[in-house]
């Protein structure tokens, strides 16, 4: 990723904010819901967390606000399941192209609410959002004859977090909507801003009310999602104690589940890696976003061999990271999304140091920001080894044999990615089938496509999102007469007994 960065003309810094400010003059913003905005209630507001300055109030979703919602897009079920699928088609190709129309919009407010660097949120975020859709609309024009048993669950209810705010969204609304479902959408409260341009869209496009509801609001808002019994379906992507939480809050209601959770995950240097290559890897691992990225390669494991180099290439490029004012197109890093996300990142780096990590750190100015981190002299128990940091923060340890990398990388809660380091294809093979993660990287790191599967297990959650697999996760396996039930039909009568 920092290649394709590094290789782009940006025009001159900063880049302006002008256009996303006029259009936040239309809040206070109130819930989508059945296509029209409601009026603005129980308001918080999000910040800028580069500069603290208020951005936009937004309303925190009541038990009422989901109940509206829900019954928004039961009502619109019927009518957008029947479609055919290039009808659905049509409507997740007009979204791509106009949150393309809008991509720098998107991407200065994304950085405003965020507090991401520009440049990541142009190249990276909004193209990747893009793409989704229009993957997904040829997936709506598929998904009957690659899938003709199955039927969509119903009402989907969406819960996201804050790190890709317009990504996120995108994984959770495209293949929903391509599989014939309806949504409720709950956008982080930390970033509700793109969701809320992303429902003037659906205005712009003409989409059927209630096939997709955006409510604003906070834990409590996206609890009541989770217990509404017209739900369907819950995709989650967050914390695994919240998506604990949410799984506990499930059982037992027949709802579908998929969980995106936390990960801790390894990124392995053996002896014979192009170093210079898996430094650049550890900048698009754990630098990127600010280490706010669930996959982070955050547990960095170096051969005993090269270590010494290594740790001197890696700490050498990471002094020369910028750190600073989002919308400047030369920061590598910029703001930390909330002062309370900081005081998580620099709390767990205190405790490491309290342990026995050595802290090396890049520089970054003052303010809700954090500057690279590297530590060393971590035990494999060290908290900075086993927690999820979700900051800028990366551990190194050192192995000497494969199978003691393995055994190292395996070490974990956790299980979403892993990324190996080796010009041995064979080393590369064997290790990547033996490691515990639902992603492998070889000789990359953080590359996503709308094609390719993406997810965890263990502790990471279970569930794909992107490609087939993703399709799956939002259409209800055939029954036991070879077709799914349909979402609307009653509950079949059971047999009696002999
Ligand atoms: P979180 O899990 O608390 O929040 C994610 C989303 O879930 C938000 O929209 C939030 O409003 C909602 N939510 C919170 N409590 C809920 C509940 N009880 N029921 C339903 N929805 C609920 O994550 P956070 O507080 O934003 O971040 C805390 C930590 O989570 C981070 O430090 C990081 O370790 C991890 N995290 C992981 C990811 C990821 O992509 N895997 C993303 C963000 C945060």
């Amino acid at each position: 990723i920092s290649e394709v960065l590094d290789s782009m003309d940006y025009g001159p810094a900063p880049e302006s904010a002008d256009h996303a400010l006029k259009w936040l003059e239309r809040g206070p913003f109130g819930h989508f819901i059945n296509g029209a905005f409601t009026a603005p209630d129980a308001l918080f507001t999000t910040d800028n967390p580069a500069t603290g300055a208020p951005l936009a109030q937004v309303s925190q979703g009541s038990a009422a606000d989901i109940d509206a919602a829900v019954a928004a897009a039961r009502a619109a079920f019927g009518d957008w399941s029947a479609r055919p699928g290039h009808e659905r088609a049509r409507y997740l190709y007009a979204m791509a192209r106009h949150i393309q129309k809008r991509e720098r919009l998107f991407a200065v407010l994304e950085v405003l609410d965020n507090g991401k660097p520009i440049r990541e949120a142009r190249d990276i975020d909004i193209p990747l959002a893009v793409r989704h859709f229009y993957h997904h609309a040829g997936w709506a024009e598929l998904v009957v004859e690659e899938f003709p048993n199955h039927r969509p669950h119903g009402v989907c209810g969406q819960i996201i977090p804050w790190n890709f705010p317009l990504l996120m969204l995108a994984w959770k609304i495209a293949p929903a909507l391509a599989a014939g479902n309806t949504v409720v959408l709950k956008p982080a409260e930390y970033t509700p801003l793109t969701a809320l341009l992303f429902a003037e869209i659906c205005t712009e496009i003409g989409l059927p009310p209630g096939v997709v509801n955006i409510v604003t609001g906070d834990g409590t808002t996206g609890a009541a999602l989770v217990a509404h019994e017209g739900v369907d379906k819950i995709a989650f992507t967050g914390s695994t104690a919240v998506g604990r939480e949410i799984r506990r809050a499930t059982a037992g209601t027949g709802k579908a589940l998929t969980l995106e959770l936390g990960g801790k995950s390894p990124f392995i240097v053996f002896a014979d890696a192009d170093l210079d290559a898996a430094v650049e890897g550890v900048v698009d691992a754990i630098w990127f976003n600010q280490g706010e990225v669930c996959c982070a390669g955050s547990r960095i494991l170096v051969a005993e061999a090269v270590a010494p180099r290594f740790e001197a290439l890696l700490r050498a490029r990471m002094g020369r990271l910028r750190a600073g004012d989002p919308l400047d197109k030369g920061t590598d890093i910029g703001a930390i999304v909330h002062p309370r996300q900081l005081e998580r990142i620099t709390g767990l780096v205190d405790q490491a140091q309290a342990q026995g990590a050595t802290v090396h750190a890049g520089t970054a100015p003052q303010g809700c920001f954090c500057p690279p981190m590297l530590l060393t002299d971590v035990a494999p128990a060290n908290i900075a080894v086993t927690e999820e940091i979700f900051g800028p923060v990366a551990v190194m340890m050192t192995f000497r044999t494969p199978p003691e990398a393995l055994e190292l990388a395996n070490n974990t809660r956790y299980g979403l990615a892993a990324s190996v380091w080796t010009e041995n294809i064979g080393t590369a093979m064997d290790v990547a089938a033996n490691l515990r993660a639902g992603v492998v990287w070889i000789n990359a790191t953080n590359l996503f496509d709308a094609n390719a599967p993406f997810g965890g297990m263990r502790e990471s959650g279970f569930g794909r999102e992107g490609g087939r697999a993703g399709m799956l996760a939002y259409l209800a396996a055939p029954g036991p007469q070879g077709r799914a039930p349909l979402a609307d039909s009653p509950a079949p009568v059971p047999l009696p007994a002999g």
